[in-house]
C-alpha cells in the first residue's frame, strides 16, 4: 500500500509531524522532490528536529529511508543531517539513495546566491540552497546522478570540463565572479562519492519489489501545492513538483498504487518568499499569530526569517487538495488558535467586482481580495484531547466548517507539536 503526505498550502502545514506519526507503521519512507531548501519540524521523544532532506522515518529502526531521483541532492547537507542525528542520541537510521538522484553542486549554491543579488528587488526570497540552478541543470542535461560519479574517471573529468566551460562563462560573464578549476570540482565530486558509497542503491528495483510484497511505503512530500511548479503561483513557486502524482515519478512506483494522498492543511496560512497571498494579515495581528503559531513560533526551518501569516484560505485550500488529488485530510496546529474570540476564514475571493470561488491563475490572483467570514473561537487549550467529540463546540465547528468548504473529508486532526497529539475520526 503506497500513501503520500503532502501539503496543501505554501509549505510548513506540518507534513513532518504527520509523516513521522504514520511512518510508525511504515516500511518504507520516501522523499521524492525538493532539497535541503525546506525544513520538517519533528518532535519526539528524542527532541526537536528540523529534518531538511532525510525523509521523516529516520527515527525508527524498522523504516528504510529512500531519498529518490526527485530531490536536488546536497551530499554536505546529507553528511551534516546524519551526524546531527547520531550526536544527539537517535540510532543510526537505514538510508537509501537513488543512484539516479542528481547532485546539488557547489557552484549550484553560488549561482543562486549570485542570481539573488543580481535580481536584487525583484528577487524571489530563495533558500539559497542552489535548488533552481540544480533543476534548471537537470533538466539541461548537465547535472550530475550519483551513478555517475562511479563511472570509470576519464568519463567523469571529461563531463566536468564540459559543464564548467558553461559555468565559468557565466561567472565571468554576468555574475564577474572568479571561475572553477576541473581539479577542484572533480575532487570535490571524489570527496561525495566516499561519502555516500554506503547508502546508494538502486532504489527503483528495491521499490518495484517492495510494491509486489505489499510492503506500506509513505511517500513524503516537501512544501505544498500552491509551490508547485505547474500548479503554484508561478513563477514564486519552487523548481519542482510539490503534487503527489509526482511521487511516481520522483520514486518511481507506478501512479496507479499511490492508493492514499493524506493532504495536510494549516488551520491558518503561512507562506515564505514573495508572491501572491491573499488572506494575508500584517501588523500586530500577524505578529501575535506568528509568535504563537506552530511550536515556537512562525520561523523559516531553513532560514529562521519570519514566516508571512494570514488566516485560512479556503479558496487555495480547497484547489491544493484537488491539485494533490486528496482522499483525506489532516487538518493540523489546530491549539494554536485557541487564544482568538473571533477566527476570520477566507471563503472567497473578490476579482474585478465579481465573487470567484475558483482558485485563479497568477496574473488574475493579483487583484484578487478575499471575502471573509468570521466564526467564533473556542478560547481555551485544545492539548491533550484525544476524542473528537471531546474537542470543543466551536472547535468542531471550525473543522466542520472547513471540511464542508474544501469538500474533502478531514480525517486526522494535529492539536500539537507532538506524536500523541492527534485525533483520528
Ligand atoms: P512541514 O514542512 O510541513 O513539516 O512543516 P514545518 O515543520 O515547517 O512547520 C510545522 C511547525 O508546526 C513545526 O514547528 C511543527 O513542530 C509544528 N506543528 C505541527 N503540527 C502541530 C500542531 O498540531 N500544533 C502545533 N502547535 N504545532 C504543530
Amino acid at each position: 500500500m503506497v500513501k503520500a503526505i503532502v501539503g496543501a498550502n505554501w509549505g510548513d502545514e506540518g507534513k513532518g509531524k504527520i509523516t513521522d506519526v504514520m511512518a510508525a507503521q511504515s516500511d518504507i519512507v520516501i522523499r521524492f522532490q525538493g532539497g535541503s531548501n525546506a525544513g520538517h519540524t519533528i518532535v519526539n521523544n528524542y527532541g526537536k528536529f528540523a529534518l531538511h532532506q532525510l525523509p521523516s522515518g529516520v527515527f525508527y529502526d524498522h523504516v528504510t529511508n529512500i531519498i529518490g531521483n526527485g530531490v536536488a541532492f546536497s551530499v554536505e547537507n546529507f553528511v551534516k543531517e546524519m551526524k546531527s542525528l547520531q550526536e544527539r542520541g537517535v540510532p543510526k537510521p537505514h538510508v537509501l539513495i537513488s543512484d539516479r538522484a542528481q547532485i546539488v553542486m557547489p557552484y549550484h549554491v553560488q549561482f543562486d546566491v549570485y542570481e539573488e543579488e543580481r535580481l536584487s528587488s525583484r528577487q524571489f526570497g530563495s533558500t539559497k540552497s542552489g535548488i533552481a540552478p540544480f533543476y534548471a541543470d537537470k533538466v539541461s542535461k548537465i547535472g550530475f546522478q550519483i551513478n555517475e560519479l562511479f563511472d570509470d574517471e576519464e568519463s567523469l573529468r571529461d563531463k566536468v570540463s564540459h559543464v564548467l566551460e558553461l559555468k565559468n562563462a557565466t561567472l565571468k560573464g554576468l555574475y564577474c565572479k572568479d571561475t572553477m578549476s576541473e581539479k577542484e570540482i572533480f575532487d570535490k565530486l571524489m570527496e561525495y562519492k566516499e561519502q555516500i558509497a554506503p547508502y546508494v542503491a538502486d532504489t527503483f528495483d528495491y521499490l518495484y519489489h517492495a510494491v509486489k510484497q505489499g510492503k506500506n511505503i509513505l511517500l513524503e512530500g516537501q512544501l505544498g501545492a500552491l509551490k508547485d511548479t505547474d500548479f503554484g503561483i508561478y513563477p514564486m513557486v519552487t523548481s519542482s513538483n510539490t503534487i503527489a502524482g509526482y511521487g511516481a515519478v520522483g520514486a518511481g512506483i507506478p501512479p496507479y498504487e499511490i492508493k492514499e494522498i493524506i493532504t495536510v492543511v494549516k488551520a491558518y496560512s503561512s507562506a515564505v518568499g514573495a508572491g501572491e497571498f491573499v488572506s494575508e494579515i500584517f501588523g500586530e495581528e500577524a505578529d501575535e499569530l506568528r509568535r504563537r503559531g506552530g511550536d515556537g513560533g512562525e520561523y523559516g526551518a531553513t532560514t529562521g526569517r519570519p514566516r508571512r501569516m494570514g488566516w485560512l484560505d479556503l479558496v487555495a485550500t480547497r484547489y491544493g487538495c484537488r491539485v494533490q488529488g486528496t482522499t483525506t485530510i489532516a487538518f493540523t496546529v489546530l491549539d494554536v488558535l485557541g487564544y482568538l474570540s473571533e477566527i476570520p476564514v477566507c471563503v472567497g475571493y473578490e476579482l474585478d467586482g465579481k465573487r470567484v470561488d475558483a482558485f485563479p491563475s497568477t496574473t488574475k490572483l493579483k487583484r484578487a481580495k478575499p471575502i471573509l467570514e468570521v466564526l467564533p473561537g473556542w478560547k481555551c487549550d485544545i492539548r491533550g484531547i484525544k476524542r473528537y467529540e471531546d474537542l470543543p463546540e466551536n472547535c468542531r465547528r471550525y473543522i466542520e466548517f472547513a471540511e464542508k468548504e474544501i469538500g474533502i473529508p478531514i480525517g486526522i486532526i494535529s492539536n500539537g507539536p507532538s506524536r500523541d497529539d492527534i485525533i483520528y475520526r
